[in-house]
């Protein structure tokens, strides 16, 4: 199995990925949702996971094309990640936060040094969003992003806009998803007279 492949199954096997119909918090619906905290709730699960991940950014370190001195993931979601993979590269890892204004930022006496390598860690990307907000509060202490990691991948290109989407930054993804998103009066499942679930509202 390729790297993808053991990833959906591990994320099948923790019910991390559900299939049917869905109202995304965009408002847009999918035919897949996503949770990937069910499968790093496993440690066992989360280390397989990302195994690939850590032994490609390891061989680019190893070739020199990269540098990494630490880990650093938006909470909640990079919280995880950003630890598994600090410690299967031997580097410390910490999180951003969002703060009372909701602008994400270092709290905890988190401090990242001037011209301090990070490697962004994320468990799903779907636009990039708290990864770049994330990347632009440690940029502002006068640190360097050198690449960008995550469990799932799943940007959807045309969908947000290929400015919004785009990762200025190397990318390292222990699979890329494949999921519909709809526009609600585009939605095939809604055509078929489906009912949609909101995950997060229900038992997911
Ligand atoms: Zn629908």
């Amino acid at each position: 199995m390729n790297d993808t492949d053991t990833t959906i199954t591990l994320l099948r096997e923790s019910g991390a990925m559900l299939e049917g119909h869905f109202l995304l918090s965009s408002g847009r619906h999918s035919n897949r949702y996503f949770q990937c905290a069910r499968l790093l709730q496993y440690p066992d699960r989360a280390a397989a996971a990302l195994a690939p991940v850590a032994a490609r950014i390891k061989a680019d370190i190893a070739a020199g094309k990269l540098a990494v001195d630490a880990v650093v993931g938006p909470a909640m979601g990079g919280i995880i990640v950003a630890y598994e993979l600090g410690r299967q590269l031997g580097l410390p890892a910490f999180f951003t936060e969002r703060d009372d204004t909701g602008a994400m930022t270092l709290r905890r006496g988190f401090e990242v040094e001037k011209g301090q390598r990070i490697l962004i860690a994320e468990d799903v990307v779907t636009t990039g969003k708290s990864s770049r907000e994330s990347a632009a509060a440690l940029e502002a202490q006068g640190a360097v992003i050198c690449a960008i990691a995550c469990v799932a991948d799943r940007r959807a290109p045309g969908v947000f806009g290929s400015s919004d989407s785009a990762i200025p930054w190397p990318f390292y993804a222990a699979a890329t998803l494949e999921a519909a998103n709809w526009k609600a009066e585009d939605c095939e499942l809604c055509k078929r007279g489906l009912p949609f679930v909101k995950p997060g509202s229900r038992k997911i």
